[in-house]
């Protein structure tokens, strides 16, 4: 794709800061990178750079991109964060529902009385304890790094395999069990957080990033046989949609399609299955464009255009969405 002219990308610019207003009225484009990414030689290609936020060479980064005339704008992964499970084990999700998640784990022991199995290492934004923790630490990564256009966050759903089914794109719950040991908020706690980094980042637009849940045809062999899809799953996902996109004019479909064992077609049928009320204008897909070659992404742009999508974001760094069951000990949240 030729570079724009400094006279397109002043149109571009135009175009963007367009987009910035509700709703979408020009198709985003752009690239999410790792701050290693971020070289002036090859950015350029793409009308915005998404560059994924995770320390001391955000600002540099943050300064080449900007250097480069592209439009920046952050990713900040929240749900799926090590640093802060290892701090606070008492924070992750849980697996102690349905224990067809054992599948995929055969080696993983039962939890004694006094221990609980999580799921390592997301810590989702639903307990209470944990919002104030990520609100924290977006503040921090913010501080200091030059305005973005917007924002993107990553996994403000619960965790994978929610109800214990094993499926990765189960997400609605953080708890699916008896015990608890964390106060867990209601369905709005992504609507909750959105509206709180806004308020952190005065002028940024704030674009959630959301999964889609799982599929009918998941139930034999993804779900194991837990009657998900019919179940509690979709209705959850659309009561925390529902909220969330009051607070957000623009969603991310997080739509890597080879992450997450689908097919190219199954980015199309994420934007048009997002969501009741959600037209698929406002949506930016997000594409894999690691460990892939042109035409396949090139294929997924189609997909998501022919779906009506308000745009496409071409993640060129690996997106984790892995998981872990881990058993650690059973603490009480303190009641206040
Ligand atoms: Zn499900
Ligand atoms: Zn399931």
């Amino acid at each position: 794709m030729p570079r724009p002219s400094s006279g397109g990308r002043a149109a571009l610019a135009a175009c963007l800061a367009l987009a910035s207003a509700s709703p979408l009225t020009a198709q985003f484009r752009g690239e999410l990178v790792a701050a290693a990414q971020a070289d002036p030689a090859r950015l350029g290609g793409t009308g915005a750079v998404v560059l994924s936020l995770a320390g001391p060479e955000d600002l540099s980064a943050a300064r080449r991109i900007q250097a480069a005339g592209l439009t920046l704008y952050y990713w900040i992964e929240i749900g799926r964060n090590p640093a802060l499970a290892e701090a606070h084990p008492e924070w992750m999700a849980s697996l102690q529902g349905h224990p067809e998640w054992r599948r995929h784990f055969p080696n993983v022991g039962l939890p004694q009385p006094g221990e609980v199995v999580k799921n390592f290492p997301w810590v989702p934004v639903h307990y209470r304890e944990a919002f104030d923790a990520h609100l924290g630490r977006v503040a921090a990564l913010l501080k200091d790094l030059p305005a973005p256009a917007g924002i993107f966050l990553n996994d403000l759903q619960a965790a994978p395999s929610a109800c214990g089914c094993g499926n990765g794109q189960c997400r609605w719950t953080a708890d699916y069990g008896p015990i608890r040991t964390a106060t867990r908020l209601g369905a709005d706690a992504a609507a909750r957080f959105v509206s709180a980094v806004a308020q952190l980042a005065r002028g940024a637009r704030i674009i959630p990033v959301w999964l889609t849940e799982c599929e009918e045809h998941d139930k034999p062999e993804r779900c194991a046989g837990v009657a998900c899809y019919t179940g509690l799953c979709w209705k959850e996902y659309a009561a925390q949609l529902e909220l969330l996109a009051r607070q957000a004019e623009t969603l991310a479909v997080l739509a890597p399609y080879r992450l997450f064992d689908r097919d190219p077609a199954w980015v199309g049928k994420a934007v048009r299955t997002f969501g009741a009320g959600v037209a698929p204008a406002r949506l930016i897909a997000v594409l894999q464009g690691w460990d892939l070659g042109t035409a396949e992404v090139e294929a997924q742009i189609e997909r998501a255009r022919q779906a009506g999508a308000g745009g496409y974001l071409v993640a060129r760094m690996k997106i984790d969405q892995s998981w872990d069951p881990r058993i650690v000990p059973r603490i009480v949240p303190v009641t206040r």
